[in-house]
């Protein structure tokens, strides 16, 4: 019988759990997902990091109830959260502006983000990179925006269209909300320099625009304070300024949901009156945050060694993606002579705009390699196992 339900229509799929699905029923066992968005170790494996199994044990040792958390998360967090992404001695942390609410991940910080800038600059549009993280649009979306893209790559230099870009900020309607990425820009990797960022903060303030900084990536492009210089170039600008930041990559804690919303105001006081209400959305959407993540991620910020622990374990990270850059540049020079992958040298993260095309990828899957149609690689993804494959794959297909 028919209910209210009948006539609702499939959801489409999501792109990149869908190459995961083809991946998982793929029988060859010489197969490799590099459309994946999760660093692996060189045995192709998810870390657990020391640092992480340190704190767990440190925890273990002194178990506490499970109680509700403070609707804006364990203070601890949220003050090592803030002394990261602004910089332990950032005027913002001592003049009491910063505000910093735990979330459910970078997703969530997001959300929590678009939903506040919803109910507070309701006729705002929403501007993202053309292209950027796929949940981008849908989520601002999902909050009630309409999104927009600004210029980003350049397909022909495999870098910043930083003309384009610049020409679309000076463009935005004041109050505009500017969706940029930190630092390791997902999905293409190409970063501004030290200049353009600049150029870009100018361009943001001059036009009072409302800058959302995602910082998903912090300490996978030049490391941890490098990685985070963009948001405290903002903060010694006045005007507004959200952060959402992940732990997801960083810590190797994807399913521990670990992140932050970040909002920097003009004076405490009004700072005070943000964090009530991020607080109200945060208690109506899901009460307050899950405790395990959030302590792990403390106990090792503010414990000394395991603090320089992790900075060794990210460096590891951060270290072995570009030797697989530079493997895979120096193995396709020799493979595909005439090819030129100069450029994935330059870029930053944990991904890779190849340049591969739809048909080229789509060749590849019949190798059982598997990556996004756009020509996105994880190159986290690579090992010195599986590099000579896909090297001899991509020679193949080009
Ligand atoms: N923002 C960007 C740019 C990302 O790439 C990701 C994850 O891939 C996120 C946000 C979401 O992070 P999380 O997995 O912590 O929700």
């Amino acid at each position: 019988t028919a209910s209210i339900f009948s006539a609702i229509a499939m959801a489409p799929r999501d792109p990149i759990l869908g190459i995961t699905e083809a991946f998982n029923a793929d029988t060859n066992p010489a197969k490799i997902n590099l459309g994946v968005g999760v660093y692996y170790d060189d045995n192709g494996k998810v870390p657990l990091l020391e640092c992480v199994q340190k704190a767990e044990a440190k925890l273990m040792e002194q178990p506490t109830p499970r109680t509700y958390l403070p609707i804006e998360g364990l203070g601890a967090y949220d003050k090592a959260v803030q002394e990261l992404v602004f910089g332990a001695d950032s005027a913002v942390i001592q003049e009491k502006r910063a505000v910093t609410v735990q979330a459910l991940g970078g997703t969530g910080a997001l959300k929590i983000g678009a939903d506040f800038l919803k109910r507070f600059a309701p006729d705002s549009q929403v501007y993202i990179s053309d292209p950027s993280w796929e949940n981008h649009r849908a989520l601002f979306e999902s909050a009630g925006f309409t999104v927009n893209n600004y210029a980003y790559y350049d397909a022909a230099t495999h870098g910043v269209n930083f003309e384009g870009m610049l020409a679309a900020l000076k463009a935005m309607p004041e109050g505009a909300i500017v969706v940029l990425h930190a630092c390791c820009h997902n999905p293409t990797g190409a970063e501004l320099n030290a200049d353009q960022w600049g150029q870009v903060i100018e361009v943001v303030r001059a036009n009072n625009l409302i800058p959302f900084l995602d910082m998903a990536y912090q300490g996978f492009g030049d490391g941890i304070a490098e990685d985070g210089a963009v948001v405290r170039r903002f903060t010694a600008t006045p005007g507004p300024l959200l952060v959402s930041n992940s732990f997801s990559k960083s810590f190797s804690l994807y399913g521990e949901r670990v992140g932050a919303l970040s909002v920097v105001a003009s004076t405490a006081e009004e700072a005070a009156r943000l964090l009530s209400q991020l607080k109200r959305i945060v208690r109506t959407n899901y009460s307050n945050p899950p405790t395990h993540g959030g302590k792990v991620v403390a106990t090792v910020l503010s414990t000394p060694e395991l603090r320089q622990l992790w900075e060794d374990e990210l460096a590891g990270m951060r270290v072995r993606i570009k030797q697989m850059r530079d493997e895979l540049v120096k193995k396709l020079a020799e493979k595909a002579p005439g090819s030129d992958f100069e450029f994935v040298r330059k870029q930053v993260g944990m991904f890779s705009y190849s340049g591969l095309t739809k048909e080229q990828v789509e060749k590849l899957r019949a190798e059982s390699i598997y990556a996004v149609d756009t020509g996105r690689i994880c190159v986290a993804a690579l090992n010195s196992k599986n590099i000579d494959r896909v090297v001899d794959a991509i020679a193949k297909v080009l």
